[in-house]
C-alpha cells in the first residue's frame, strides 16, 4: 500500500482544491483496504474515503487523520456473458472503453465522467437518461458496523436521482458487478462518440471543476444550470472561483482558489436562485475537511449533511 505523509489533496481532486491530510493511504487490494479501515477504527483515528475526487470539495483547511484514496483498487473482470466486476477504484470512462471492447453495451454514459465505480454508486452517477442503478448487479460492501462483507443489490440501495443510501461513513463500497447486453463494438462506439461530443458542446470539461455544483430540483421542471443562467450566473466569481460561462451550474477552479471562495459562490448562487424562484438547490458536491459554520450552511440549510464527512467548526 501506498502512504504518502502530510500531502495536498489538491491534486487528489478534479477542482484542485483541498489543503493537506496528515496521510493518504493507497491500498492496492481489498484486504489492504478492510485491513487499514480496521486498524483505524481500533485506534479511533478520523478518516475519510475518497475516489477519482471528483464530485467533492475538500476544505482548503485540510482534513484532520487519514485519508483514503481508491485508485488503485483499479481491476476489471469479464466474468461473462454480460457480466463485468470491478474494483471500487476503477475509473468510469477506463470501465466503458473495456465493456465498449468485449462488445458489451449499457456503460456507453460514464464515457467522460471522471470518477470511480465506488463514487459512481454512492453518487447514482448518470447522465443520457441513464444511471448507474440501472446496470449495477451487486456491490460488494464493507459494513463498518459489523466488520462484515454484505453484498447489496439496487433494492437494498434504494437509489435515487444522484443518490443511494449508502453512507460513506458506515459502509465501504469494495467492488461491483454490473449487468450489460450484447452489441457490436462499432455501435457501442458510436454511441460513446455522440455522447462525447454532446458533453464537450455543453460543459467546460478542460477546466478543472467538480462537475455540477447543485441537484436539478425535483419541484421545478427546469435543470439547476438553466434557473442559475436565468439569474444571470454565468461569469460571477469570488476569489479565483468563477461560474463558468459556459454552464451555470459549473463552478471553476481559475488559477488558486480556495474552498471558501467555492463555498461563498455557492451561496450567493444559492440565495440568488431562492430570492427569484423560491426553490432552495441543493448542493451535489459533497464537502471533506473542516468548515467554519457559515461555509458549511449550503448544505445544513439544504438538509444535505448526511453521508458527508465533514467538521463544522465554530
Ligand atoms: C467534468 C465533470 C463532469 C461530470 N459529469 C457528471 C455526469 O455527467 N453525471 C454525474 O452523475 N456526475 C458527473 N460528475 C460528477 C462525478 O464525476 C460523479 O459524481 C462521480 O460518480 C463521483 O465519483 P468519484 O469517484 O470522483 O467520487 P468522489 O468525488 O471521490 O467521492 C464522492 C463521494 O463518494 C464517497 N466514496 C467514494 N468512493 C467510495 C467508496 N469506495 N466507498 C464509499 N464511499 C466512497 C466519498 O466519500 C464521497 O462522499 C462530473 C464531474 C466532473 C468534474
Amino acid at each position: 500500500m501506498k502512504v504518502l505523509e502530510n500531502t495536498e489533496l489538491a491534486q487528489f481532486t478534479t477542482i484542485k482544491i483541498g489543503g493537506k491530510a496528515d496521510k493518504v493511504c493507497i491500498p492496492s487490494t481489498t484486504s489492504e483496504l478492510v485491513n487499514l479501515l480496521d486498524e483505524l477504527s481500533s485506534k479511533n483515528e478520523h478518516w475519510s474515503i475518497i475516489g477519482g475526487g471528483s464530485n467533492i470539495l475538500i476544505s482548503s483547511h485540510g482534513i484532520p487523520g487519514t485519508v483514503i484514496c481508491t485508485t488503485s483498487l483499479n481491476w476489471i473482470e469479464n466474468l461473462g456473458p454480460d457480466l463485468i466486476s470491478a474494483g471500487a477504484g476503477v475509473r468510469l470512462p477506463r470501465l466503458s472503453a473495456y465493456a465498449a471492447k468485449s462488445s458489451l453495451s449499457g456503460m456507453e454514459f460514464f464515457e467522460g465522467i471522471p470518477g470511480t465505480v465506488g463514487g459512481a454508486i454512492i453518487m447514482n452517477a448518470g447522465a443520457h437518461g441513464s444511471s448507474t442503478s440501472q446496470i449495477m448487479e451487486t456491490v460488494s460492501v464493507l459494513n463498518l458496523n459489523s466488520g462484515k462483507i454484505e453484498i447489496l443489490t439496487p433494492k437494498d440501495i434504494n437509489f435515487g436521482y444522484r443518490l443511494s443510501n449508502i453512507n460513506p461513513n458506515e459502509k465501504i463500497i469494495l467492488e461491483a458487478k454490473f449487468r450489460l447486453v450484447s452489441d457490436t463494438e462499432t455501435a457501442i462506439k458510436r454511441r460513446m462518440k455522440e455522447f462525447n461530443f454532446a458533453r464537450r458542446s455543453s460543459q467546460p470539461i478542460k477546466d478543472p471543476s467538480a462537475g455540477c455544483t447543485f441537484r436539478n430540483p425535483l419541484e421545478l421542471n427546469t435543470p439547476a444550470g438553466k434557473l442559475l443562467d436565468s439569474i444571470g450566473a454565468k461569469n460571477w466569481s469570488i476569489g479565483s472561483a468563477n461560474v463558468s460561462s459556459m454552464h451555470a451550474n459549473f463552478i471553476i477552479n481559475g488559477g488558486n482558489a480556495m474552498s471558501h471562495d467555492v463555498c461563498k459562490l455557492m451561496s450567493k448562487m444559492q440565495e440568488t436562485v431562492y430570492q427569484k424562484y423560491n426553490v432552495l438547490l441543493k448542493p451535489e458536491i459533497k464537502p471533506l475537511g473542516v468548515f467554519t459554520k457559515e461555509e458549511a450552511i449550503i448544505w445544513t440549510n439544504a438538509d444535505q449533511t448526511e453521508g458527508n464527512s465533514f467538521i463544522i467548526t465554530r
